[in-house]
């Protein structure tokens, strides 16, 4: 029922896209019309107007509403605002480029210093979105920080939509018609707003319901528990393999939250969440360090990667701190008294860098969990599972056909192509397995 829920609703959001990408295009052929201009002048400047209006949709992707990307996860969502922004910046720099193959004498315009203000305008706007893809794309490669990046990647896309909506109005051609201008300015108004509404609406409530670290607890791996419970409000319910964007050091108001799942049960009633953090980089080394006591805020639930109900057994594939999501799925099956096969794959370095390895064991007594350690460096005499995560290992502990299981997959990147490849060697199909990836940002 709830995957039936989710398609239709996944089916109407999609088509709410397409219509504020394409509406507002259309707008501009009713009513009174300019006099035609040549073909590919035509041509250039509706791709411009689509460019433009996919641009303003990017604030609308990210803007975390729940509604919206619960069809999908936000892994997905994140996906899609990726590679659609690369179509929009597509359009947006094609607008120029045609326009100038089309009319040689329109290249004077590039000219800053001589060039009317729409003009300067349209530059600022095409230069902003070049600095932004290549900030994107080169993130890893130039060494940018995370939260630089994050900064100056919202700076530069809300001045390329306000230049490119400015430009607009300065050429007024199409938008000399009073009420198609102030169509294009609503709409710019709106995509602002969805942008006011994450960094300042949703931090306003999350100032309102925050949470006190009850425990940090120490666990195998470099690893930390954060306990949260919440503070004078009753917290909020998730469903286990969801996660949420915690803020640790500040106020919601920085843009300096980062996503962890809950490792915890979600059967628990009392608002109490749980999440397990490696040390990675700056923000998860000064985890340990975390007071008890300490006030934090969430955003959350996110995700779609959670239990349903397969056909005959879950199969979790937890990589490293990969095994976050499936702790929770396993405390709340064991909470829930669920008595449903599950077998989890667990791909570690070594015997003592295994998260959660002595609960895990406890919680088989509870459930009917079949526990198959994966060791990249295993101890001498072990006789256990060696290596990586493989077709062959799927074999020798999972009962045929493959296909009738439910697979849940979370871990490093190439762990993870690595599985997703081996579970189609099985003829798993598509809609058998999910992902969760820590990287989509
Ligand atoms: C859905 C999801 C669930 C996750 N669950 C867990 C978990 O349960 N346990 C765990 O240890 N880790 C989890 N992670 C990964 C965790 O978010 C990153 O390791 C952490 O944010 C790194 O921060 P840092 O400043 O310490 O590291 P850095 O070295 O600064 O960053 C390492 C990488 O982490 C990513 N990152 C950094 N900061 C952010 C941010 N503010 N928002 C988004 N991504 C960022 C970037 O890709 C960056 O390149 C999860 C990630 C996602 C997307």
């Amino acid at each position: 029922m709830r995957l039936y829920t989710y398609n239709v609703r996944g089916a109407v959001w999609i088509i709410l896209y397409l219509f504020f990408v394409l509406a507002p295009l259309f707008a501009l052929l009713t009513g009174s019309l300019p006099p035609p201009r040549d073909f590919w002048t035509e041509f250039s400047a509706a791709i411009g107007y689509a460019g433009l209006a996919m641009m303003g949709l990017q604030f609308g992707l990210t803007a975390r509403f729940r509604y919206v990307t619960e069809p999908w996860g936000e892994d997905v969502i994140y996906h899609f605002h990726r590679q659609i922004s690369l179509v929009a910046v597509g359009l947006v720099l094609a607008h120029p480029l045609i326009l100038f193959a089309a009319r040689p004498e329109l290249v004077a315009l590039l000219n800053s210093f001589r060039a009317p203000w729409r003009a300067r305008f349209a530059a600022l706007s095409v230069y902003s979105l070049i600095a932004l893809v290549v900030m994107t794309l080169g993130r890893a490669k130039l060494k940018i920080r995370y939260e630089t990046w994050h900064l100056t990647h919202i700076l530069l896309a809300i001045i390329a939509v306000t230049a490119g909506l400015l430009h607009m109005l300065g050429w007024g051609f199409y938008l000399a018609d009073t009420r198609k201008r102030a169509l294009w300015i609503g709409l710019t108004v709106f995509w602002i707003g969805l942008l006011l509404y994450v960094r300042i609406a949703k931090p306003l409530f999350m100032l309102r319901r925050p949470y006190r670290i009850s425990e940090v607890r120490k666990e195998r791996g470099d690893t930390s528990t954060l306990v949260m419970q919440p503070n004078g409000h009753p917290g909020f319910r998730f469903r286990p393999g969801q996660f949420a964007w915690l803020t640790v050091w500040g106020s919601p108001f920085k843009i300096t939250a980062h996503p962890f799942s809950f490792s915890s049960s979600a059967a628990v009633t009392d608002g109490r969440v749980e999440m397990t953090i490696r040390n990675l980089g700056d923000f998860t080394s000064e985890i340990h360090k975390v007071p008890v006591g300490k006030r934090v805020y969430l955003d959350g639930p996110y995700g779609a990667f959670t239990i349903g109900n397969p056909a005959d057994m879950h199969v979790l594939i937890a990589g490293g701190i990969g095994i976050t999501p499936m702790m929770s799925m396993i405390r709340t099956l064991a909470d829930r008294g669920d008595k449903r096969p599950a077998v989890l794959f667990y791909g570690s370095k070594d015997w003592e860098s295994i998260i959660f390895r002595e609960e895990l064991d406890a919680l088989k007594e509870r459930l009917n969990l079949t526990l198959i350690h994966v060791l990249e460096q295993p101890p001498a005499g072990w006789t256990g599972e060696k290596g990586f995560i493989n077709a062959e290992v799927f074999k020798r502990h999972l009962p045929p056909p493959y296909a009738d299981h439910e697979y849940f997959i979370c871990g490093p990147d190439v762990m993870m192509d690595a599985i997703e490849k081996a579970l189609g060697e099985l003829d798993v199909p598509l809609w058998q397995y999910h992902s969760e990836r820590y990287n989509f940002v």
